[in-house]
């Protein structure tokens, strides 16, 4: 059986984090670490802060909250600036990839590959993914080739 996070275990320096398993685990909110969800007892918390973090045992909940709300802000600022792109240079180097062991040209991502991945990402996904593509989806032929 799952432990549950508790919000208590704020006081701890610790908030939630719910993996893909839709499993709760306890990450600190100082050095960021994601810790099992067996560690979501008081006892673990407190020991966890004490031990790596000893000048944060005094700390107030509001510390950790104000602690907690700058994570969240910049888990928002990253995934909305830096997996987004990240996805997409992959997913240039897989198309630039495809398009080296066909031989074809790398004009043929350009046209027509790109607005038929614009029309896909548009019907499937949603006119934020389709733009997303326009916008921002660069093919890197030469990085490519210096692999
Ligand atoms: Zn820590």
């Amino acid at each position: 059986m799952a432990r549950k996070y508790q919000p208590v275990f704020l006081n701890y320096g610790f908030t939630l984090n719910i993996d893909k398993h839709n499993v709760h685990r306890p990450q600190c909110l100082i050095c960021l670490d994601v810790l099992a969800n067996e560690s979501l007892r008081p006892q673990k918390l407190k020991r966890h802060l004490e031990k790596k973090h000893g000048d944060h045992v005094n700390k107030s909940r509001e510390f950790f909250l104000r602690k907690e709300r700058e994570m969240n802000n910049s888990k928002s600022v990253m995934s909305s600036a830096v997996f987004p792109s990240k996805g997409l240079t992959k997913a240039s180097y897989l198309v630039a990839e495809k398009i080296a062991k066909e031989k074809k040209p790398y004009t043929i991502a350009e046209q027509p590959s790109l607005p038929c991945a614009k029309a896909m990402c548009r019907e499937v996904l949603g006119e934020t993914a389709a733009s997303k593509i326009s916008t921002k989806f660069r093919f890197l032929p030469t990085r490519f080739a210096d692999r």
